[in-house]
């Protein structure tokens, strides 16, 4: 087996301690299934407590689940969802989205990354307004974005006031949501429901734990119907408690924020060893737990040689994730293996 470190994706990374241990502590006793025992209830309290709102909370597996679902509990069939033409719902869910949602389109900004601005908004709501047209009925920004990047607390609360004036809800793919609150440094509240979002996906994969996404309403009357709609998706488990107590042990240990920490880190911790270097280039700032790095495809392929995996989807750049386990050493090293293969250009 090759256990070499990858920094591929930050899903290369199994368990954290904290959401391993809650999950031991969960496999005991019998308890009530489908999200009725006492693991989902302090899950979501610890939510709750963490966003300081009386917000409905669901756990699905995945964050495609997440997503697709919350976005079809915004919309009617007729409805379209805008978002940049890098998101991960409109690039990375095999249309999971317009199929859960029963054929609401997305909109797509073609934007410079994957940032959504105010006139990307306004432009695609307002173009048209007839009844040829798929009607307007939500925004979703990814927060950091899929290319490493940061929306900031006012960019956010502009967005949100622009869906306002337009009548279109903000919905929030965070599935690194714990890394944009640690780059930040501000609360999960600020970043969502005081800033005018009303629906949250909390990713819980890359943040340390097995699976299991949280879906976080902050407008309660927003989630009526939503259990039915995880039924019907297969995305109720019957063993709730194994997707809900790694929760308990990330959120009530503060392992969410110390795991993201960690991989703000060794994201620019590589930037910074190879920024400025003849032949390499970040291709997007580095605010998050990414670093894209553009270089020759001869450099690349010779990084490859080296034995490091990385994906090129986004502008043919070299991607690298950073996780809650990633090793200094490990990140140190590949950053000198980018050095000398840009050098030996
Ligand atoms: C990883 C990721 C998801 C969730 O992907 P799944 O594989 O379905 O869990 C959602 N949004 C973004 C931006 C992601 O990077």
């Amino acid at each position: 087996m090759n256990t070499r470190q990858q920094f591929t994706s930050d899903n290369y990374a199994g368990m954290c301690p904290e959401a391993w241990q809650a999950m031991m502590q969960a496999n005991v006793g019998s308890l009530i299934p489908y999200g009725e025992d006492e693991w989902t209830s302090r899950a979501a309290d610890a939510f709750r407590a963490l966003f300081e709102k009386e917000c409905e909370v669901f756990f699905v597996f995945n964050g495609t689940a997440a997503n697709s679902l919350a976005l079809a509990a915004l919309c009617q069939s007729y409805n379209s969802v805008i978002c940049s033409s890098y998101a991960h719902v409109e690039t990375d869910e095999c249309g999971a989205p317009e199929f859960f949602s029963n054929g609401s389109k997305l909109l797509v900004a073609r934007t410079e990354s994957a940032k959504l601005t105010e006139q990307d908004v306004r432009l695609l709501s307002t173009c048209r307004s007839d009844i040829h047209y798929p009607k307007p009925r939500a925004v979703t920004i990814t927060q950091p974005t899929e290319t490493g990047e940061l929306y900031s607390l006012s960019e956010i609360r502009t967005l949100a006031q622009t869906c306002r004036e337009l009548g279109l809800y903000l919905h929030m793919d965070g599935s690194r949501f714990a890394n944009a609150c640690a780059a930040l440094g501000c609360t999960p509240a600020d970043m969502t429901w005081r800033a005018g979002v009303d629906v949250l996906c909390f990713g819980g994969t890359k943040n340390g734990m097995a699976v299991s996404e949280a879906v976080l309403f902050f407008d309660r009357a927003l989630a009526d119907g939503f259990d039915y709609r995880c039924k019907q998706a297969g995305q109720l488990a019957s063993k709730m408690r194994f997707l809900s107590a790694p929760w308990v042990g990330m959120l009530e240990s503060g392992a969410w924020l110390r795991n993201a920490r960690h991989a703000n880190t060794c994201a620019r911790r590589l930037a910074e060893q190879v920024v400025g270097q003849p032949g390499v280039s970040l291709m997007f700032p580095v605010q998050a737990n990414g670093v894209f790095i553009h270089a020759q495809p001869a450099v690349l392929e010779r990084l490859r040689a080296c034995g490091w995996r990385f994906y090129t989807f986004i502008g043919g750049g070299a991607r690298f994730m950073f996780a809650w386990d990633a090793d200094m050493a490990e990140v140190d090293r590949l950053a000198a293996d980018i050095k000398a293969c840009a050098g030996a250009a």
